[in-house]
C-alpha cells in the first residue's frame, strides 16, 4: 500500500512522530518513507509549526536512474560558455540526450577558486578572471545557496533531486525554503564536474570564449584561447557579470537590448533580532530566521532580496577598482549577523544612454563611486541606518560589527548611490520596520553598493531559444536576461538543452 499523508508538527517535536503515524496508517511495518514538502507555518507568534507532505509505502520503492545513451559517434559539436547553474545544468541534459558537450569556463575549478577569492577577501589580491562571479559553480558559489524561486518550471524537483545525488543535503527536496550553504555547494559542483567528465562531457577552465564566427546567419566557430574550434551549437551562460563578452557579442551582431534591475546596499542586522521579531518566544528552537519585504512608500518599489541569515556580506568585485556586495552563508547559517540585499528598481532612463551596453555603464560607475567612497584596497562604504536616515555620515558603530572582509570605511550612501535611490531607501526602510520590528534599527549597517541584482541586458531569443538571426546561439541563464537565481538559471539550463536536443 502506497499512501501520501500531511501532518503538523511543533517546533522542537521528533520527526520520529510522522513515522509512528505512518505505520498506523499503513497497519504495520513502514518499507519505504520519503519527505516530499516541509514548509514553516509561522503566521501566527503563538501558533507556529512545521507543514508535512509525506509518502509512505509498506513496500520498498525503486530509485529511477536517468539512462545515458550511447551513440555519441554522430552527434553534434555543442559548446557551452560559463559553467555556472545554467551551463551545468544544460550540460547534464544534453548528456542525457547523448549529446557530449565542452564547457569553456574563463575562471578555475572551483578548488582553485576558494583560494583565489581567499585571497582577495584576506589579502586584497584580485583576480579578474577567477573572483566571486566568475569561475567554476557560476555567481552563486559563494553565497547561501538558498533554491527557493519565484518562477514555476516542471523542472524544478529534478534540479532539486540532482543537486542532493551530488551531495546536496537531502532535506532540499522538501523543505520549504532550502539552501545549501557555500561550504557544501562548492563539493556539490565538483561532483557535477566530475560526472559530466565521467559521462564523456569535457570541461576546460581557464578557458574564456573571445569571439564567434558566424556565416550567413549561423554559428560556424568559436573562438578559445587564441584558436578557433568548429562548433554546431554555442550556449551563452556567461552570468550577468560578462560584461567584455557582451561588447564582443553586440560587436558581432548579436541582437540585445536593455534591462533593467535593481541596486542600493546590503543591510546587516543582528541575526538574533530577526529572529524575535520573527519568531518571538519560539526563535530558539527553530532555524536562523529570514525575511522577504516589498515597500511602495516611495514612487519607485523597494524590496528585499538574497536574504542570508547567519551570513556575511561578500566583496564581489569583478571589475578591478570597483567595490561590489553581495551575501553568503554556510549550511549552518551560524553567524552573528543577518544580511540581504535592500534595493531599489532602476529604470532605464537612469542609464542615461539608449546604448544597449548602457546599463552596465551604469552598474559600473557605482562601483567606482563605491570603491573611491571605500578610500580604495576594496574597503566597502558604510553606514548606520540611524544616521543614513537622520541625513548625517557616521562615525562609530553600534552594536552590530561589519562582516565585509575587505573591511569598510564610513561614508554616507549618497557617495556612491544616486539621490534618487536614496530618497526610496529612506521611505522604505521605516514602512519595511512596521512589517519586521527592528528592520530600521539605527545600529542596523548599510554596506555598499548592491549593484549585480541581475542583468542589465538581455540577449534576444526567439521560440525556438536561438537567437533572433543567428541560427545555434543559444543565449541561456542569467546573464541573457532569462533567469534570476541558482534555480531559474538551472532550468533554462535544462530547456535550452532540451531545444538544442529536439533540433539535432
Ligand atoms: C555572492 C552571490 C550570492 C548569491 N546568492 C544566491 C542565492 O543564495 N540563491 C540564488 O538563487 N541565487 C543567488 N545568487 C545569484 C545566482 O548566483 C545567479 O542567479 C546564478 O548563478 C546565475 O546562473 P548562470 O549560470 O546564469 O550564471 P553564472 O552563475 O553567473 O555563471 C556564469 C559563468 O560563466 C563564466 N563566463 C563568463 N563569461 C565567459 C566567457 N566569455 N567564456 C567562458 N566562461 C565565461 C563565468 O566565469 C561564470 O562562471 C547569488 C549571486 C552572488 C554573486
Amino acid at each position: 500500500m502506497f499512501k501520501q499523508l500531511t501532518a503538523k508538527l511543533r517546533p522542537g517535536e521528533p520527526e520520529q512522530v510522522l513515522l509512528e503515524r505512518a505505520k498506523s496508517k499503513l497497519g504495520g511495518p513502514v518499507k519505504y518513507f520519503r519527505i516530499l514538502k516541509k514548509s514553516l507555518d509561522a503566521r501566527d507568534k503563538n501558533n507556529i509549526f512545521w507543514v508535512y507532505t509525506y509518502e509512505v509505502s509498506d513496500r520498498p520503492q525503486q530509485q529511477i536512474e536517468p539512462v545515458y545513451r550511447q551513440i555519441w559517434g554522430t552527434m553534434p559539436k555543442v559548446y557551452i560558455a560559463g559553467a555556472g547553474p545554467a551551463g551545468l545544468f544544460c550540460a547534464l541534459r544534453l548528456l542525457a540526450h547523448g549529446i557530449r558537450p565542452v564547457i569553456l569556463e574563463r575562471g578555475k575549478c572551483v578548488e582553485e577558486r576558494v583560494r583565489s577569492v581567499e585571497k582577495f577577501l584576506e589579502e586584497g589580491v584580485f583576480d579578474p578572471a577567477c573572483n566571486v562571479q566568475f569561475g567554476e559553480g557560476g555567481a552563486g558559489t559563494f553565497s547561501d545557496g538558498k533554491l527557493n524561486t519565484q518562477t514555476n518550471s516542471p523542472s524544478h524537483g529534478d534540479i532539486l533531486r540532482t543537486f542532493v545525488s551530488f551531495g546536496a543535503p537531502e532535506e532540499i527536496a522538501y523543505l520549504g525554503k532550502p539552501h545549501i550553504g557555500t561550504d557544501k555547494l562548492r563539493h556539490v559542483v565538483a561532483a557535477m564536474r566530475r560526472h559530466i567528465v565521467e559521462q564523456g562531457g569535457e570541461v576546460r577552465f581557464s578557458a574564456k570564449l573571445t569571439d564567434l564566427e558566424l556565416k550567413d546567419g549561423r554559428l560556424r566557430g568559436v573562438f578559445v584561447d587564441g584558436v578557433w574550434e568548429d562548433a554546431d551549437a554555442l550556449v551563452l551562460a556567461v552570468g550577468h557579470s560578462a560584461r567584455d563578452t557582451f561588447e564582443m557579442l553586440l560587436g558581432r551582431g548579436i541582437v540585445m537590448e536593455q534591462k533593467e534591475f535593481a541596486a542600493g546596499v546590503r543591510i546587516e542586522h543582528l541575526q538574533a533580532e530577526i529572529g524575535r521579531a520573527q519568531y518571538g518566544r519560539f526563535s530558539d528552537m527553530l532555524p536562523p530566521a529570514d525575511y522577504k519585504l516589498v515597500s511602495h512608500a516611495a514612487e519607485r518599489a523597494v524590496f528585499t532580496f538574497c536574504m542570508c541569515p547567519g551570513g556575511t556580506a561578500i566583496p564581489a568585485a569583478s571589475e578591478e577598482g570597483g567595490v561590489v556586495t553581495n551575501g553568503m552563508s554556510d549550511y549552518a547559517r551560524g553567524g552573528t549577523n543577518a544580511n540581504s540585499a535592500l534595493v531599489v528598481q532602476v529604470k532605464r532612463e537612469d542609464f542615461g544612454s539608449p546604448h544597449p551596453l548602457a546599463g552596465v555603464e551604469f552598474q559600473r560607475r557605482l562601483e567606482r563611486a563605491a570603491f573611491l567612497a571605500g578610500g580604495g584596497g576594496y574597503r566597502a562604504p558604510v553606514q548606520r541606518v540611524g544616521d543614513f536616515l537622520a541625513g548625517r555620515s557616521s562615525s562609530a558603530f553600534g552594536s552590530v560589527l561589519p562582516t565585509y572582509a575587505r573591511g569598510t570605511a564610513f561614508a554616507p550612501a549618497e557617495s556612491y548611490l544616486p539621490a534618487v535611490l536614496c530618497e526610496a531607501l529612506r521611505a522604505a526602510i521605516p514602512d519595511m520596520d512596521r512589517r519586521l520590528k527592528g528592520f530600521a534599527s539605527p545600529d542596523a549597517l548599510l554596506t555598499g553598493v548592491e549593484s549585480r541584482t541581475s542583468s542589465p541586458v538581455r540577449i534576444v531569443r526567439g521560440e525556438d531559444l536561438q537567437a533572433v538571426g543567428t541560427e545555434g546561439l543559444y543565449p541561456c541563464g542569467e546573464g541573457c536576461g532569462y533567469a534570476g537565481g541558482i534555480m531559474s538559471a538551472a532550468a533554462d539550463g535544462i530547456r535550452v538543452a532540451e531545444a538544442i536536443a529536439e533540433k539535432y
